[in-house]
């Protein structure tokens, strides 16, 4: 299936270099950076580099070379942000019933406090 990529949306100039980001890690593939209005004491998103609108997207179309970049940058991050022995959420908000701001797939990694539930 073909999903329609906006190469206007916003992580795509961050992805091109024409705004700035709080880079935690970069990869061939994947880049994850600090959310610029943080719903946690660590809140980061892990984008591809690849022009993928939603997490479906990303899942029937990526290449098993960008998957497994994505996965490790992933792990990586927990690592390096400390939240493995804790915890953390994982929210990756798709369409218009998920309330996607920004079309271009993203994982919001939250964590350093204890969440509330996710019932909406
Ligand atoms: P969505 O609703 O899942 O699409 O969330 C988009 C997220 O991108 C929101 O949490 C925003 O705060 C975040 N965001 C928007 N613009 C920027 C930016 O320039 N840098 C970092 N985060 C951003």
């Amino acid at each position: 299936m073909t999903y329609a990529y906006d190469d206007t949306n916003i992580f795509a100039m961050i992805l091109r270099g024409e705004i700035p980001n709080s880079t935690v890690v970069e990869t061939d593939h994947s880049l994850a950076f600090r959310d610029i209005h943080p719903q946690a004491p660590v809140h980061i998103l892990l984008i591809p580099k690849g022009k993928y609108v939603t997490i479906d997207d990303f899942a029937a179309n990526a290449g098993p070379e960008e998957a497994a970049d994505f996965w490790a940058t992933f792990a990586s991050v927990i690592e390096s942000e400390g939240l493995r022995e804790k915890g953390f959420r994982v929210i990756s908000n798709a369409g218009e019933h998920g309330l996607q701001e920004v079309p271009h797939f993203h994982l919001h990694i939250l964590g350093g406090h204890a969440m509330g539930p996710i019932l909406a």
